[in-house]
């Protein structure tokens, strides 16, 4: 950035002082030419007064030529050649000039290119036309006399710039870097307004990159603790059968741990894997349109036994309802919910799924007569890990992580999550979609 922000303002500055050098070189020029015509208007104007009779003896080297023409466009005297070889001057523009009006000027370049001629004619009283001359370098003889100057002038200048921009671009760029090393502390530093919007996207992005590295971390060990247990259990018990220690009763039992443990293990593995993908999909869920109730009829179905094993009533109410979605999504959305529902009721309590819309946008309610969720854990339990009654939760195969899941597929649909619960009388969850 510095490198072109230079180059950038070395270019400007190299422009800058070429267009000033030639529009002083055009100005010098000119205001030249203006003085060489004023001296030869002056000194035509003295010889005027003074009569042409007293013209100056003929000389060659002299700085000044001086001409006389007749009206004609004869020559009749010249101060520095012989008039009579010369040829008529009726067509010289100055000469015709001075003859229509008066006066008349020319400026003609002489073969060495060099040196430029400059004439003034003026009318005589006597309708003859004097005419002055002079030679003076030409605009090039003068930039090149100027010229070891002019580059001097020009290398100064531009050294002056490049420390001046280097000197500013440092300044510009300071607070930048100063942000950059202690992005913590970026407000503190004083920038420019234009950046704070540009500060605050960066602010909060950091702000956003530290909360889920720390979330991250709390799931790593979340996990590896989650893991940690059922791999202990296992181990022991299975240590205990190979010691032989254990009688036939006790092994079956111990069988049965180990194999409940395992499962467990596979339960949280499955969610935690889950989680992951729906953390960063390898590719995009298909969505499509879904019969809502459709699915939810399958879940019900499903789930028939698992809830007449825990004496649990499990009814389905509603109609047809399509959403936009994805049906794998939805459907772990409703397993979770009526599983959840089932485990966490009580005896002979109930589970009512509805399927409807209202005010014209479908959704979904997971209603149940269970134990309810205590007001100060109900924003919780969609947290990863986050479990009210951790050893109710282990018991029924609960890994921590179904309504953690839920809520990330409901952000997916962009729809609504509400939980209402009472505690000892039941809680409901539904979900719409907007
Ligand atoms: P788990 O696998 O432990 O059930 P979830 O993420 O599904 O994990 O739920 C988190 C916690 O929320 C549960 O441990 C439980 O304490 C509570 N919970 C979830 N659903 C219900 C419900 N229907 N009734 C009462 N408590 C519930």
């Amino acid at each position: 950035m510095k490198r072109k922000i230079n180059t950038q303002m070395m270019y400007v500055a190299v422009m800058a002082i070429f267009a000033t050098v030639i529009a002083l070189t055009a100005i010098f020029y000119n205001l030249l030419k203006e003085q060489v015509f004023d001296d030869l208007r002056s000194y035509a104007l003295i010889l005027e007064k003074t009569g042409t009779s007293q013209l100056p003896d003929k000389d060659r080297d002299s700085v000044l030529r001086i001409t006389l023409v007749g009206n004609d466009g004869q020559v009749l005297f010249d101060s520095v050649a012989d008039e009579k070889e010369m040829e008529n001057h009726a067509a010289r523009k100055e000469i015709r000039q001075a003859f229509s009006e008066g006066e008349g000027k020319a400026i003609r370049r002489s073969e060495t290119l060099s040196r430029n001629t400059y004439y003034y004619a003026v009318l005589l009283s006597d309708g003859n036309v004097l005419r002055v001359a002079k030679e003076s370098s030409s605009p090039f003889r003068i930039i090149l006399r100027f010229l070891p100057v002019l580059a001097l002038l020009v290398a100064v200048l531009l050294c002056i710039c490049a420390l001046f921009s280097r000197f500013l671009i440092k300044s510009i760029v300071r607070p930048i870097e100063e942000m950059a090393s202690d992005i913590d502390h970026m407000d503190s530093v004083e920038g420019y307004p234009e950046l704070e919007p540009f500060i605050r996207t960066i602010n909060e992005q950091h702000k956003d990159i530290v909360k889920s590295a720390d979330m991250r971390q709390e799931f790593t060990a979340n996990v590896t603790h989650e893991l940690k247990t059922p791999l202990t259990s296992i181990s022991g018990y299975s240590e205990l059968i190979e010691n032989g220690m254990v009688g036939e009763e006790d092994a079956i039992r111990f069988a049965k741990e180990i194999h409940r443990n395992a499962n467990r293990l596979l339960h949280l593995i499955n969610d935690i894997i889950r989680l992951s993908e729906l953390d960063s999909p390898a590719e995009p869920t298909p969505f499509e349109q879904v019969d809502l109730y459709d699915l939810a009829q399958n879940c019900v179905e499903m789930l028939q036994m698992n809830a007449e094993n825990h004496h649990v009533k499990l009814a389905l109410q509603g109609r047809k309802s399509v959403v936009y979605g994805s049906r794998q999504m939805l459907d772990e959305v409703l397993f979770n919910l009526c599983d959840n529902a089932i485990r966490y009721n009580v005896e002979n309590g109930s589970v009512l799924v509805t399927v409807d819309e209202e005010d014209d946008n479908v959704f979904l309610s997971v209603k149940d007569t269970g134990i309810g969720i205590d007001r100060e854990h109900q924003q919780r339990v969609f947290e990863r890990f986050y479990r009210v009654d951790k050893s109710r939760s282990k018991q029924t195969g609960g890994t921590g992580l179904g309504l953690a899941i839920v809520k990330h597929i409901v952000a997916l649909h962009r729809a609504e999550l509400t939980l209402e619960s009472q505690p000892g009388k039941g809680t409901e969850i539904k979900i719409t979609f907007v």
